[in-house]
C-alpha cells in the first residue's frame, strides 16, 4: 500500500509533467495545495510514529497491569467467589469441587463427592499447591521436598 507521502510525491511529478508553475493563478492554487499536502503527509508520518510508541508503551502497561492482576486477584478471588476449592482425587483422578470451609478444620474427614473415599489432605500442603498451580508446575517439586 502506497504511503500518504508517495501519493502527493506522484501527485506532484503529474503537475511537474504538465509544467504547471507559479507564473498562472491556477498554478498558484495547485502549488499551494502540493505544499499543503506535503505537510499533511509530515504531521501524519508524526504521528504515526508517535502513536506506534504509544502502543508499544500501552502494551507493555497492559501486560504488567496483567501481571499485577494475577498478584493481587489470582487465586483468592476465585477462591472468595464461589467458596470452593478444586481439587483432582487422588483416588479417582476425578476433578471436583470442594466447600472450602472443609479445609478449616484439621480433624474434618473430607470424602470425595465422587468415588465417595476420604481424601487427606494437609491443609497448609494444599495452599501451597494451588500457589503453585497458578505460577506453574515446576515450583511444586522444590516446595513439597
Ligand atoms: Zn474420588
Amino acid at each position: 500500500m502506497n504511503t500518504i507521502r508517495e501519493k502527493v510525491s506522484y501527485v506532484r511529478g503529474l503537475a511537474d509533467g504538465l509544467e504547471i508553475k507559479d507564473d498562472t493563478k491556477e498554478g498558484k492554487v495547485i502549488i499551494s495545495i502540493l505544499e499543503v499536502l506535503d505537510d499533511i503527509a509530515d504531521a501524519i508520518e508524526t504521528l504515526d510514529s508517535s502513536q506506534s510508541e504509544l502502543d508499544e508503551y500501552v502494551d507493555a502497561i497492559d501486560e504488567d497491569l496483567a501481571d499485577v492482576e494475577d498478584e493481587v486477584f489470582g487465586e483468592d478471588e476465585c477462591d472468595e467467589d464461589d467458596g470452593f476449592i478444586e481439587i483432582e482425587c487422588p483416588n479417582c483422578h476425578e476433578t471436583v469441587y470442594l466447600d472450602e470451609d472443609l479445609f478449616d478444620d484439621e480433624d474434618e474427614e473430607i470424602v470425595c463427592p465422587n468415588c465417595h473415599e476420604s481424601i487427606h489432605f494437609d491443609s497448609d500442603r494444599l495452599k501451597e499447591r494451588f500457589d503453585d498451580d497458578d505460577k506453574g508446575k515446576q515450583n511444586s517439586d522444590v516446595k513439597n521436598d
